[in-house]
């Protein structure tokens, strides 16, 4: 296919003067018949690199997508547009499919979306002849190595197989070298050519803090952000909930989105949120795939997300214009041991823990977040950002020997078999009840770390888990226990450094995290 009229195809049906990076590159391949597989972040162009091959080639694009709700959005711009497009899935009526096997027999349609368990019900109508690409969207949902796997998916191999003639092309936002091998392989396009884009987005700061007293954090956070469109994203649709009560509560234009509501409802948050009549969304990770709003601003993590692709995504919502945004994840351990629960009752329960280790990892760093990120998919990157919260505010690092000291004899002589919270009482020689009840008073270390502040104390704690001198039993209600590594500084005067506790993180009372 000539250049120009590639060019000129770009800018009669979706406006654009110029490809980005790699578009062009890959609807070349597509129309020399070969396998693509198309990893790039979202917002980076995916969509055009098979719709406008598709308009070009002879017959039908097959588009195969695991988003039954945004079909309809789809293929509504695309027809607007002038290009003919349909979705085939489970919510329409036979009528309706009766009226698509119509006008693909009529060789009109351009692009038919379907959903993976819709595939059986358009399978006889497509033939090598009129079946001209085939679009593998969210192609990470094959792999259970992912982070959204759809059992529906793994079925996919077999378009290959059938058409072996036509080209497919697989796209994700998400992948990691493993994901990324089972894709080609599940597929069955061991040859695929694989295009890789940039995932650094610079645009998007990045922070953690840590998570307490969150809605206080998050209202500040809002407040100095009039006008500003962002997303809040829970675990639960009941602290979606919450949330947003709580942020209407305040007068801000709060709207809470999760499954639970019904599809209208959903449609009309959606709309009211894309066209700024609504401020924040506070929702659950069913919010926001294909969502096509540049303008949002900032997003916000109330709780941990279970790995970094997920992470990586979501924040990846925010900025698509290009113009600075800001993300902001809440770090807690209660939402890892959540999460931990959640993991072992998942397949591939190891990976999945593995993964979410990661995510630990990334939430506790004391070194350059967008390294640590772009690291994990394989951007190897030398330079530190400039624009995430270790850069901008790096920790500052002192003697904590002695503060190590104190609490690993503590916890040695809470006979690791307490929690943070009681831990930290018993150093700051506390006089509540959980401490009183148990005599802990008693205790020799009892108090013999009153001046340090409950906040630093819980910061200085985490530091030494992840020192490892410190494990925390998660099977045995988070109990803190000394690790073997923690004998070298009770007893052979290790040294130990510690990182400063950064201001910005709020004072808190005597409280665990929300
Ligand atoms: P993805 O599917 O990778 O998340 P999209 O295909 O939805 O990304 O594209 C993201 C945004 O970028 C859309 O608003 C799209 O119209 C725009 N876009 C895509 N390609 C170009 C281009 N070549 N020039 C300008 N804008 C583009
Ligand atoms: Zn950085």
């Amino acid at each position: 296919m000539k250049e120009a009229q590639l060019l000129s195809t770009l800018k009669e049906y979706f406006g654009y003067d110029t490809f980005r990076p790699l578009q062009k590159k890959i609807i070349d391949a597509v129309f020399a018949g070969e396998d693509n597989l198309v990893i790039m972040p979202t917002g980076g162009g995916k969509s055009i690199c098979y719709q406008l091959p598709a308009i070009l080639l002879p017959g039908i694009t097959l588009v195969v997508s695991p988003l039954i709700a945004l079909m309809k959005d789809q293929v509504d711009g695309l027809t607007a547009n002038g290009i003919p497009a349909a979705f085939l899935n489970s919510s329409q009526s036979s009528l309706e499919h009766q009226d698509i096997f119509t006008r693909v027999e009529a060789g009109e349609l351009k692009l038919l979306y379907v959903a993976p368990e819709s595939l059986q019900i358009i399978d006889r109508l497509l033939v090598p002849e009129n079946l001209s690409l085939i679009a593998i969207d969210e192609a990470h949902c094959i792999s259970s190595w992912g982070h959204d796997f759809r059992p529906a998916y793994t079925q996919l191999g077999y378009l290959k197989n059938r058409f072996p003639s036509t080209p497919v092309i697989a796209l994700t936002a998400t992948a990691d070298k493993a994901t990324r091998k089972d894709i080609a392989q599940q597929l069955n396009i061991p040859g695929a050519n694989k295009h890789i884009a940039s995932f650094d987005r610079k645009n998007l700061s990045l922070e953690v803090r840590q998570g307490i007293k969150k809605f206080e954090q998050i209202l500040n956070f809002v407040k100095t952000r009039k006008n500003e469109s962002g997303i809040i994203y829970c675990l639960s649709r009941k602290s979606t909930e919450e949330i947003a009560a709580r942020l209407k509560a305040k007068g801000i234009k709060a709207e809470a989105y999760h499954a639970g509501l019904g599809h209208e409802e959903r449609i009309k948050i959606q709309d009211d949120f894309i066209n700024d009549r609504q401020q924040v969304i506070c929702a659950t990770i069913a919010f926001g795939m294909g969502i096509d709003k540049s303008n949002i601003r900032w997003v916000i993590h109330h709780n941990m997300p279970k790995n970094l692709e997920g992470y990586y995504q979501e924040i990846g919502r925010a900025g698509r214009d290009g113009l600075p945004s800001q993300t902001l994840l809440f770090h807690s351990y209660a939402d890892v041991v959540q999460l931990q629960k959640f993991a072992a009752n998942a397949k591939n329960e190891q990976v999945q823990l593995a993964k979410l280790e990661r995510m630990k990892q990334y939430s506790e760093a004391v070194t350059c977040r967008r390294k640590i990120l772009l690291n994990y998919f394989g951007e190897l990157k030398q330079e530190d950002c400039g624009n995430c919260d270790i850069c901008k505010n790096p920790p500052q690092f002192f003697d904590g020997t002695l503060i190590a000291q104190k609490a690993l004899s503590c916890i040695y002589r809470l006979k690791g078999g307490e929690p943070i919270t009681i831990v930290i009482d018993v150093l700051r020689g506390a006089k509540n009840e959980g401490v009183l009840e148990k005599n802990y008073q008693k205790v020799k270390t009892y108090g013999v770390g009153a001046e340090i502040s409950w906040r630093d104390w819980q910061q200085y704690l985490i530091q030494l888990i992840n020192l490892g001198f410190i494990e925390i039993a998660f099977h045995h209600h988070n109990h803190l226990r000394l690790t073997t590594l923690a004998k070298q500084v009770l007893f052979e005067n290790q040294k130990v450094k510690l990182a400063k506790v950064p201001e910005k993180i709020l004072s808190t009372p005597a409280e665990t995290a929300e």
